[in-house]
């Protein structure tokens, strides 16, 4: 597969994650916990960090969330962002907390002077800020005169936003555009990429179920990303947040824009299988989540294809009646009993990754 070449934008940091530039693109999700309970939701931020996540927001909706910003920066193993709408105080309180991102709108928190507050205290920590236009809140203005929420309106919101913050000589920016629908999202996208070389966090934003929100984020975030448009990116789905970290991830193995993990190819079986491959890829795929190397595994159903794909994979096997084969790149390892033939490849490919 060939990607266009990337669209070249500015770099900025979250902590120590880069995002722009030549920076790898990098996955965020978004915790579902209260953040008033930072227990909880440091435990699923380490759930998120053990899946490849490589930032995570969490949501300022009231002053009990805000006062446990800086116990869950703390506690994070990676960079937060705190995502906040209206309240210029839960930013100041965030920035101060020490979050390594904002989620604001200049536009939406008030007074000139709130936006000249923030936009100093976020320079003077070098907090980046991402402004979130989402179809679905527009400004009433700006409505009106497009008629309907579409790709141009959205980029002249967010353009709106961004003149706010350079207006203070603020630039640690980066800019989402989401809408529900596709093709307006990806259109919007390559809008603004004409326009501006900030680094853009993509998404499709409320795209629906595992499987459809996972349909809807392939086309529009792999589609711009094929493109070359994007730097970051968040898949939402109405699941747990690990699935938008795993979706996100296989979204960059498709495109070969990401290497870490395990590269799974599996048949879809058909009338020649004698093993229960489904139940055998599903568990290779879950039980192999933790791998960061870059390696392929391909899980195949029987002799037409298998041993071929299996060879060419870093670990592979191959179904046969009632029993295996397992290769490790081209050399046959052995046959196995099918009980026991992805127990034989997970250790193997444990002991190899040392891993546990
Ligand atoms: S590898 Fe074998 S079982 Fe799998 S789809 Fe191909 S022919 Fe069918």
């Amino acid at each position: 597969m060939t990607l266009l070449q990337r669209h070249l934008t500015r770099q900025i940091h979250l902590g120590s994650v880069p995002i722009g530039g030549s920076a790898p693109i990098s996955i965020q999700s978004m915790t579902t916990t209260k953040t008033s309970d930072p227990q909880a939701t440091l435990e699923q931020i380490e759930q998120l960090h053990q899946v490849g996540c490589d930032i995570v927001r969490i949501a300022i909706p009231d002053e009990q969330a805000a006062g446990c910003v800086k116990a869950i920066v703390n506690g994070s193993p990676l960079p937060v962002v705190a995502d906040i709408h209206f309240s210029h105080v839960f930013a100041l309180q965030a920035i101060e907390a020490g979050v390594q991102g904002l989620r604001i709108n200049p536009g939406n928190i008030g007074s000139p002077q709130r936006v000249a507050t923030v936009a100093a205290a976020a320079r003077m920590h070098r907090t980046p800020i991402r402004i979130g236009v989402n179809a679905g809140s527009l400004e009433k203005e700006i409505l009106q005169r497009h008629g309907h929420p579409g790709a141009a309106a959205m980029v002249e919101s967010a353009l709106g936003h961004v003149a706010l913050l350079e207006l203070h000589n603020f630039d640690l920016i980066k800019i989402s555009l989401k809408a529900s629908d596709v093709q307006t999202t990806m259109d919007a996208y390559r809008l603004i990429a004409q326009q501006v070389d900030y680094p853009l966090h993509l998404g499709v934003t409320e795209a629906g179920t595992l499987a459809m929100g996972t349909i809807k984020s392939a086309i529009g975030i792999g589609g711009l990303l094929s493109e070359g448009i994007g730097d970051t990116l968040r898949v939402s789905l109405t699941a747990d947040p690990v699935e938008e970290v795993k979706v996100g991830r296989q979204i960059l193995q498709a495109l070969g824009l990401r290497r870490e993990g395990v590269n799974f190819i599996s048949c879809p079986t058909c009338g020649r299988v004698e093993v229960d491959l489904m139940t055998m890829a599903a568990e290779v795929e879950e039980k192999l989540a933790h791998i960061k190397q870059p390696i392929t595994v391909a899980i195949m159903g029987c002799a037409v294809n298998g041993p071929g794909e299996a060879r060419e994979a870093d670990y592979g096997i191959a179904g046969g009646r009632g029993r295996g084969l397992l290769m490790r790149r081209g050399e046959t390892i052995g046959w196995y009993e099918e009980s026991q033939l992805v127990k034989a490849l997970l250790e193997l490919i444990n002991r190899d990754m040392n891993t546990k």
